[in-house]
């Protein structure tokens, strides 16, 4: 069988990894010649819940049409998230629970979408579609995947179906996701040894926006004050990748996990810093304050979209 590569999105974070891994051994046991590979280094959070349950981080590939001619995703459709020459290649197969946005292909394909916290809770329930048992490693990273989505199923985006989903695996993976969810989380918060550059990099998605191109970055704290004291060596790296990349807004989103509060920094051109007050409110020096904000997908690109359409 022709071999396929299964990635997730750019700037890989826990479901990008953990639903790869999951998604290429159950495509495996189907039948399928695949191997689970990332479009870039883990971040610490991952790499915590990979180290926990037992996996080595997936190679890392920057293009893909040198090994393969079919790749599946998960945890992403846009082609600007994916691998630099998705162009070259066919996708047979999306599990994803983004919108779908500039997404074609020339053949028909598997592609399951839903509106749930966390791609693996659509990987769950597929496991047992195809009546395939869940191994305990695999039921601990789809388990890490959720609570990382999800920030322990207190952010908006969570539904039922990623509760239960995070109570079976769980008792699949043997612990108490409570007390390894916290922990898992708090492997994520570690700024301190980390440049300004990185943090604004690490979790990173790229946006069109009504023809703008729009960055919006998310660092995970567990102090948010303390972040904010690098305020201004933020705002220069994020003027400088606005410059480099030509992108017309960048907005970093710094969460406290603990609390589920945000304060944003935000950057750009006047038209778009104007479309940004439209959808948030007064921004005073490049701050803005996101009581209850902690969800991308659900809470800032829908208002930003349609701030920039109007
Ligand atoms: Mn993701
Ligand atoms: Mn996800």
């Amino acid at each position: 069988m022709e071999k396929e590569l299964i990635f997730g999105h750019q700037n890989p974070d826990t479901d990008a990894i953990g639903t790869a891994i999951a998604y290429s051994y159950l495509q495996n046991k189907l039948g399928y010649n695949t191997e689970a590979v990332a479009l870039g280094e883990v971040n610490d959070e991952t790499a915590f819940a990979l180290q926990k349950f037992g996996f080595e981080a997936p190679r890392v590939i920057k293009t893909a049409a040198n090994e393969v001619d079919k790749v599946m995703l998960v945890d992403h459709n846009e082609p600007q998230q994916s691998v630099a020459d998705i162009d070259q290649v066919t996708v047979t197969h999306v599990v994803d629970h983004h919108r779908i946005m500039n997404f074609n292909t020339s053949l028909p394909l598997f592609y399951l979408a839903a509106p749930v916290g966390c791609t693996s809770t659509i990987m769950w329930r597929l496991y047992q579609h195809y009546g395939v048992d869940v191994p305990q490693n695999i039921a601990g990273i789809m388990l890490s995947a959720i609570i990382s989505d999800t920030l322990l199923l207190k952010s908006p985006t969570t539904t039922d179906e990623d509760k239960e989903a995070v109570t079976a695996l769980a008792k699949i993976a043997d612990v108490d996701y409570e007390k390894y969810g916290l922990e898992e989380l708090k492997a994520g918060t570690n700024i301190v040894s980390k440049s300004e550059e990185e943090l604004i990099d690490l979790d990173a998605k790229s946006f069109d926006l009504n023809g703008k191109k729009a960055r919006v970055a998310q660092i995970n704290v567990v102090d948010l004050p303390e972040a904010l004291e690098r305020k201004e060596a933020f705002l220069t790296a994020m003027n400088e990748a606005a410059k480099d990349e030509g992108y017309d807004l960048f907005m970093l989103l710094i969460t406290n996990v603990l609390d589920s509060n945000s304060t944003a920094l935000v950057i750009g051109s006047d038209n778009a810093k104007a479309a940004f007050e439209k959808a948030f409110g007064q921004v005073k020096d490049s701050e803005i304050s996101l009581p209850g904000v902690v969800s991308r997908k659900k809470q800032v690109i829908p208002p930003l979209t349609e701030a920039f359409n109007s």
